[in-house]
């Protein structure tokens, strides 16, 4: 029996508690603003992982980090990320051993590389509490249903089942393994960042267990997210008695939306939207402020870089009005490097050797991954679960694929390194 048949015939035996364990975890909210709500996942993601005698730690918690603590938010009131060492520790790696084992290298006298993969995804869901009870799990027809099952509990249970088979000696994964759960990656990880990129900076590589791309493909790349926000100041003044005294700040603001969409350029993949505009006081009064919030999508560093410096050269057309220009990227853009395009070859590998096809595709949407890739370490994303309609109530997941997916996240974390 060839390894990726006995890795499905193991995981298809565990499929029965798995889809049980994926049903626990949507039954507990996790919305990103609720602390408490995300630390009751985090501390049911970590009796799991207790169980099977891996080391869990919440970042920020203090006194050694072990233990379920998951409760108690960080600032701005969002939960604990979760980090958990899967199987053997640093150092002690198959990738370490064959490292050393390799006479006439001609790096052999460079050090052992034992740096670990890292497991990466997130705890929170953009669903508000009590939508677990509104809209309870159920499972039809081979797909599971209910919020944040796609996005991603699911991947989160690949997770604990490849976990649970590395501790049970069914897996052998060639570099050490580390699992990192976000608490708000919903909102960007403002909290959760500092702790992912000091995870991921002592990581080899980064394998995302974000929702796939719909057709079941891995995501290679994303855009980068910027945030532009426009404020203009006028001056009040009565519409029909002396509109001349006044500035008008949202015709002011409509001039620069314009502006700022012609800064759109499709064939480098840059997007402009205007999502959210505010402003004046009455329909009879000259309008003294306006705001708009604009979403801003570039495929390239450098594409941010011309668009943030146009930005910077906006000027009121109105000598009378203020205008003010943040522009912040929130989310780097991930880029598809040779580094990437090589884990993927792996993966389309071990795909192939538990029965299926991996495709590849970009998204326009940023996650952690996007973070993870601009430090500079490959990432290979979007691994999680088949499904569709992440964010929307139609979301669900191939529920009978939990296997299948296991045991090829398992067979990627066996096979030879690409790095
Ligand atoms: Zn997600």
């Amino acid at each position: 029996m060839s390894r990726g048949a006995e890795l499905l015939r193991h995981f298809e035996a565990q499929a029965g508690g798995a889809v049980d364990l994926l049903g626990r975890l949507v039954g507990i909210d996790s919305p990103t603003s609720d602390a408490a709500a995300v630390g009751r996942m985090g501390a049911a993601v970590a009796a799991e992982l207790m169980a099977i005698g891996a080391r869990v730690s919440f970042p920020g918690t203090g006194g050694g980090g072990a233990g379920v603590d998951a409760a108690g938010g960080m600032a701005g009131g969002v939960g604990r990320p979760l980090v958990a060492a899967l199987g053997p520790g640093p150092g002690a790696g198959a990738g370490a051993a064959a490292a050393v084992a390799a006479p006439g290298r001609p790096d052999a006298a460079t050090p052992p590389d034992d740096r670990p993969v890292m497991l990466l995804g997130h705890l929170d869901t953009v669903w508000p509490a009590g939508e677990a009870a509104r809209r309870p799990f159920r499972v039809e027809g081979g797909f599971a249903h209910g919020p944040g099952v796609f996005d991603m509990k699911a991947g989160i249970v690949v997770a604990l089942m490849v976990a649970r088979a590395i501790a049970a000696g069914r897996v052998r994964p060639r570099r050490p393994v580390v699992l990192f759960l976000s608490a708000d990656e919903e909102t960007g990880s403002p909290a959760s960042r500092p702790h992912l990129e000091s995870e991921a900076r002592r990581c080899r590589f980064v394998l995302g267990l974000e929702p796939c791309n719909t057709d079941g493909g891995a995501k290679t790349s994303r855009k980068g997210v910027g945030r532009v926000h426009l404020a203009v100041t006028g001056v009040a003044a009565h519409a029909g008695i002396d509109p001349a005294r006044g500035v008008n700040a949202i015709e002011e603001l409509a001039a620069q939306i314009l502006a700022v969409k012609a800064l759109e350029d499709a064939d480098r993949g840059t997007t402009v939207h205007a999502g959210l505009v505010s402003g004046g006081v009455a329909k009879n009064v000259v309008a003294p402020a306006a705001t708009a919030a604009i979403d801003v999508r570039v495929g390239t560093p450098e594409e941010w870089s011309r668009v943030e410096g146009s930005l910077r050269r906006l000027r009121p057309r109105h000598p009378g009005a203020r205008l003010d220009v943040e522009a912040a990227l929130t989310h780097p853009p991930m880029v598809r490097t040779s580094a990437i395009a090589a884990l993927l070859g792996s993966a389309r590998r071990a795909a192939a050797e538990v029965g299926f096809d991996l495709g590849e595709g970009g998204t326009g949407g940023g996650s952690d991954g996007s973070h993870c890739a601009a430090l500079g370490i490959p990432v290979l994303d979007g691994l999680g679960v088949e499904g569709d309609g992440a964010h929307a109530l139609a979301e669900r997941v191939r529920v009978d694929h939990l296997a299948q997916r296991a045991a090829f996240l398992a067979r990627l974390l066996e096979i030879e390194d690409p790095l």
